[in-house]
């Protein structure tokens, strides 16, 4: 069988998977592969599928699924699997690393001084300790979030209408009373129908002033002009973004807007996870072989 490894992955990937068939990058050869490898880059949408007659299954190294038409693969017969817990800590440590770098000004500190400035006086940081960090979305990234939030000493809650009880986070009814109370907000619910746009002109009403925004979820959960707005009044301090409404963003508002720090959907792409994701995909790959 034809497997086609269709975004990037670990290197020893293809090493690792040759004794179960023919492995390729060669995207043309689509219409022979009888399992496909992606990551959030393909889309698998109907004519994709429908361009590729012998696909038995499709592997999505990640979690979201939002980039293959679920309900039409199964229509077809074929089986399409994720590896949801292989990046939670890869996505966490960006999260954190994002919430980290805008109060310690890190970027600007780092410009600034290679273009000769000595900003010393100017560049005045706050800390995470004693801050109150709202999570949207408690599930597996957003708990591991949690663990290193309270390393920090910060104050813990969440928003997430699916889970009842934490042990990580003080579990707020409604979005609007986590919104008003929190320093930093960072978002891990998938794009749903409920999700998409809720960040907007309103819900930003809810920040406290001069709250600080991350976003490693999926860029379409925000308005993006809405968010520009808010960082140009100052409602909003910074916005850190790893997603945008496409990757890479077209005319995005972001790209120019001021205190936001953005990254090209890097989330999911530590060395470590991409051998998580290879390991776990060779043992679906040896499942689905054995049963072939
Ligand atoms: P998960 O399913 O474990 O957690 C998602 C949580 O969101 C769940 O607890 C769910 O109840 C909650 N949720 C759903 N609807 C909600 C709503 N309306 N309001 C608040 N919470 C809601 O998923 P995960 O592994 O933690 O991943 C979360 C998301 O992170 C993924 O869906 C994906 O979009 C994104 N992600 C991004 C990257 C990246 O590279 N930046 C990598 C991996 C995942």
């Amino acid at each position: 069988m034809v497997i086609l490894i269709s975004d990037a992955f670990d290197a020893s990937l293809p090493g690792m998977l040759s004794r179960y068939g023919e492995v390729t990058a060669d995207k043309n050869r689509l219409p022979e592969a009888e399992i496909v490898l992606i990551r959030s880059k393909t889309k698998a949408t109907k004519e994709y599928i429908d361009s590729a007659p012998k696909l038995k299954l499709i592997i999505r190294g990640g979690v979201g699924m939002d980039n293959i038409d679920v309900a039409y693969a199964k229509q077809k017969g074929i089986k399409a699997l994720n590896t949801p817990e292989a990046s939670s800590v890869a996505v966490a440590e960006l999260a954190f690393a994002m919430m980290t770098a805008m109060p310690n000004r890190l970027i600007e500190a780092h410009n600034s001084t290679k273009e000769g400035k000595w900003l010393k006086k100017e560049l005045k940081r706050t800390e995470l300790y004693q801050k109150t960090l709202g999570i949207l979305g408690l599930g597996r990234i957003g708990v591991e979030l949690a663990k290193r939030a309270k390393a920090f000493d910060m104050k813990i809650i969440a928003y997430d209408p699916y889970v009842k009880t934490s042990e990580y986070a003080r579990l707020l009814p409604t979005l609007k009373e986590m919104l008003n109370i929190s320093d930093y907000v960072s978002m891990h619910m998938p794009l749903t129908d409920e999700t998409k746009g809720m960040i907007n002109k309103e819900t930003l009403k809810e920040f406290k002033n001069g709250a600080y925004l991350i976003n490693t979820g999926r860029g379409k959960t925000v308005i993006e002009a809405d968010i520009v707005e808010a960082l140009k009044s100052g409602k909003l301090a910074g916005y850190a973004t790893d997603v945008f409404y496409s990757d890479p963003p077209e005319n995005s508002p972001l790209i120019n807007a001021p205190n936001a720090l953005l990254a090209p959907h890097i989330g999911a792409s530590t060395h470590e996870n991409l051998l998580r994701i290879g390991t776990i995909v060779e043992r679906i790959i040896s499942e689905y072989s054995s049963k072939r």
